[in-house]
C-alpha cells in the first residue's frame, strides 16, 4: 500500500474530496494535499491539519490523533513561517530506532521551522538526501517512513555516531 493509495481511496473520500477524484485512478495527491508548500499544512494549525485527522479519527477510531499536529498550539502559535515546505531529518534519530526495533517515524518538531538541530543527538537536521542529492516535499505519494521520497534509499546514518559519543563522554572529565 503506496502513501498515494492510501491518500486517494481511503482518506480523500473522507474529507470531502471525492468529488474532485470521480476519476482518480492516476490522480494525483496534489488535488487532496495541495502541491509544494501547501503540503506542510498537514502538520500545521489550519484547516488542512483538522480535516486530515477527521479523515484519520474515523478511519482508525482514535481521538489523540490532533496530537501529531500543531493544531493544539493553534491558539499561541503564529502561522507565519511557522512550518518548513521541505522534508528534514535527523540520520542517528532514524538508525538508532531501525537499530532498536522502534517504530520509524517522523517527529513533529522536525518540520518546525526554527528547529535546526536534532535535540537529542545536537546535530543539524539534513534536507538532501545522500544518495541522490534531491531534497523533498514534506509528503509524496511516494513517502515512505525513513526513507527518500525520491530514490527510495534509508536515510538513517550512524556514520559520525562513535565521533559524537566519544566528544560527549569527555565533557565531563573536562568538567571535573
Ligand atoms: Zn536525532
Ligand atoms: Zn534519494
Amino acid at each position: 500500500m503506496t502513501t498515494r493509495r492510501l491518500l486517494l481511496n481511503e482518506i480523500a473520500p473522507l474529507m470531502g474530496r471525492e468529488r474532485k477524484l470521480s476519476h482518480s485512478r492516476n490522480e494525483s495527491i496534489s488535488k487532496i494535499l495541495g502541491v509544494n508548500r501547501d503540503r506542510t499544512a498537514t502538520n500545521g494549525t489550519g484547516l488542512t491539519a483538522s480535516n486530515l485527522v477527521r479523515a484519520m479519527s474515523i478511519l482508525t477510531k482514535r481521538t489523540d490523533l490532533h496530537f501529531l499536529t500543531l493544531r493544539p498550539w493553534v491558539k499561541v502559535l503564529s502561522k507565519r513561517g511557522l512550518l518548513r515546505h521541505e522534508r528534514v531529518w535527523c540520520p542517528f534519530c532514524y538508525q538508532e530506532w531501525h537499530d532498536t526495533n522502534k517504530s520509524i517515524y517522523e517527529p513533529l518538531i522536525w518540520c518546525i521551522n526554527v528547529v535546526q538541530i536534532c535535540p537529542i543527538h545536537h546535530h543539524p537536521f539534513l534536507s538532501v538526501c545522500p544518495h541522490c542529492l534531491m531534497t523533498q516535499l514534506v509528503l509524496s505519494g511516494d513517502s515512505q517512513t525513513g526513507h527518500c521520497n525520491k530514490c527510495g534509499k534509508w536515510l538513517g546514518s550512524s556514520r559520525f555516531k562513535s565521533g559524537e559519543v566519544s566528544k560527549m563522554k569527555k565533557a565531563p572529565e573536562i568538567a571535573s
